[in-house]
Order: C-alpha cells, then sequence, then structure tokens
C-alpha cells in the first residue's frame, strides 16, 4: 500500500493537489468551478469522456444533496471515481489449471510482467510454466530465460521467428504431463502489422480451445501507464483481435499519468488487475480500486 502510495506521489500532486487548489479559491459552486475541475481531469489523462461522465455524477449529487461548500466536491469526485471503478468488476477468480496470455506492445513491461506474475504464483505455492511465444527478438526470449531462472520456475522456447502457437502447443503438453497449475504465455508484441497481429493470435486461441479447454482462461494486456492516453489507443486494437479479461498496468511509480488508470475503467471496461509499481520482483500488485482511490486522494 506504501508503495503504490508513493508511486502515485506524481499523480496525485497532478491531480488532488490542482483540485484542491481549485475548490479552495471558490466561495459557491458553478459553472466555472466545474469547468476548472474538468480541465484538471482531461490534463491528467482521466480522458474527456471519462471526465465529463464523472462530473455530471458529482453535478447530480451537488443538486440531489444541495452541497453548497466547494470543498465537499472533492468528496463527491472521490465517490464517483470509486463507484466507476468499482461498477461491473467482479474479482478475478483463482482457478487451476489456469492459462494466462499475456499482450502487448514492446516495451510496455510485458516481459517483466510476465517474471512478474510467475513469482506471484510462485510464491503462493503454485506450479508455473512459461512459454516463450513471443517469437520476433531473440532478446526477448533470453529475457524471459533470465526470469524463469530467477524465479525458478520452468519454460517452453523454441527459436527466434518460430511460430508461437507452436509453442503453446508444446507447453500446454508440457504443462499437462507436469501437473502445472499456472501456463503463463509471453505473446504477441507488434502493432504496426495489425493483420499479423491479429491472426497470430487467433491461432494462439485456436490451439488453447483445442488442446486446453479444461483450464481457466485470462488474456492479460499489458499497458504502460507512462504512456497516458496511448494506453487505450493500444487496448482499442488488441480487443478486437482477443477477449482481454484484464489489464496489468505497469510503471505506476513515478508517473503523473496515473488518471489513466479511470480512464482504462470507463472507457474499454476492462479491469485493471496488477499493477507494476517497480523494477523489482515482487513491485507487482494486485489492483484494489478502493486503495487506488484512497492512495490517489491522501
Ligand atoms: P517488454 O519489451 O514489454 O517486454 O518490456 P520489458 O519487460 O523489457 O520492460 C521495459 C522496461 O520497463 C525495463 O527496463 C523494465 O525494468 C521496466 N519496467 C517494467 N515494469 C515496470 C514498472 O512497473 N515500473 C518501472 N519503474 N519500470 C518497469
Amino acid at each position: 500500500l506504501k508503495k503504490l502510495k508513493d508511486g502515485l506521489f506524481k499523480t496525485r500532486k497532478n491531480i488532488t493537489e490542482k483540485l484542491n487548489s481549485v475548490v479552495n479559491s471558490f466561495k459557491s459552486i458553478d459553472e466555472d468551478l466545474f469547468e476548472e475541475l474538468e480541465e484538471i481531469l482531461i490534463t491528467s489523462d482521466v480522458g474527456v469522456e471519462t471526465t465529463m461522465r464523472l462530473l455530471d455524477g458529482v453535478r447530480k449529487r451537488v443538486k440531489e444533496e444541495k452541497v453548497s461548500d466547494p470543498k465537499d466536491v472533492i468528496k463527491l469526485l472521490k465517490d464517483e471515481i470509486l463507484k466507476l471503478m468499482t461498477e461491473n468488476v467482479e474479482p478475478q477468480k483463482d482457478e487451476y489449471p489456469m492459462i494466462i496470455v499475456v499482450m502487448g506492445v514492446n516495451g510496455v513491461g510485458k516481459t517483466t510482467s510476465v517474471g512478474k506474475i510467475a513469482n506471484r504464483y510462485k510464491k503462493a505455492g503454485k506450479k508455473v510454466l512459461i512459454a516463450a511465444a513471443d517469437t520476433f527478438r531473440a532478446a526477448a526470449i533470453e529475457q524471459l530465460e533470465v526470469w524463469s531462472n530467477r524465479v525458478g520456475v520452468d519454460i517452453i522456447k523454441h527459436q527466434e521467428g518460430s511460430d508461437p502457437a507452436a509453442i503453446i502447443y508444446d507447453a500446454i503438453n508440457a504443462g499437462k504431463s507436469r501437473k502445472t497449475d499456472v501456463i503463463l504465455c509471453d505473446t504477441a508484441g507488434r502493432l504496426h502489422n495489425k493483420k499479423n497481429l491479429m491472426e497470430e493470435l487467433k491461432k494462439i486461441f485456436r490451439i488453447i480451445d483445442r488442446e486446453y479447454p479444461e483450464a481457466h482462461r485470462e488474456v492479460y494486456l499489458v499497458l504502460d501507464a507512462t504512456t497516458g492516453q496511448n494506453a487505450i489507443t493500444q487496448a482499442k486494437v488488441f480487443r478486437e483481435a482477443a477477449d482481454i479479461t484484464g489489464i496489468v498496468l505497469t510503471k505506476l511509480d513515478g508517473t503523473a499519468k496515473g488518471g489513466i488508470v479511470i480512464a482504462i475503467k470507463s472507457e474499454l471496461n476492462i479491469p485493471v488487475r496488477l499493477v507494476g509499481v517497480g523494477e523489482k520482483i515482487d513491485d507487482l500488485q494486485e489492483f484494489n480500486a478502493e486503495d487506488f482511490v484512497n492512495a490517489l486522494f491522501a
């Protein structure tokens, strides 16, 4: 919790401090106040659509509850954010055997996140197998191997350029015979060729459908919080190729763009499941909306 709070330092400065100073400069609640709040939220990567939605909720409550002190608007806004973050979100089912497909553009922290996720399940006493199915760069496969050694889990890999679906196939078979609880698949990271990306992912899911229908399936998209609204654009492309079940949001530590967490939930309606708060092996936390909102408004 402390790590999340520390990590959100810049975001808090960017959003909450500005919000506080604006409400303190107003004597009554009027449209000028809402306009200023709107600007702060939009420039903090919360996104236009989401900002409008949040502020409409606040306006409604101001009216209904006859709120008159501008300072009370902060509390209402916090409530609205929490409501938005938690609506229609079911906790993730931890059912085994599980297969987790991890996707994301190169550089977002995908490999590191796969390593950290492997570590989480390993520490929870689960038997984990990593499938190195992002075969585009040899370095990526090597880097994943370093993580598998560090965590102490098996890895299935082929050569650079080989067919990702074939690796998934091998991993599933190895996983079944070794009685693995969690197969973690590191997959595609190239967005510039959307057609290839879609075909590669479709093929992977066909293999999983056919070879491992009994496994509980999670599909994670890794997004980099420091890219702000660009993360939303990436998610929209990946969403066309796969049924994403959760977001892993990396580099939340030290960015001022933490408002993106709110936009992701609101615009994509995909829950953020895990957040990266540093480069170390333990710097990946389960996302809890309440903790996030409390850290944001701390
Ligand atoms: P990939 O190309 O998507 O596989 O990205 P990598 O896993 O190689 O990560 C790219 C860089 O981001 C590395 O230097 C990581 O240490 C760093 N990184 C990954 N996750 C986080 C995070 O949550 N916080 C911080 N500060 N750095 C991270």
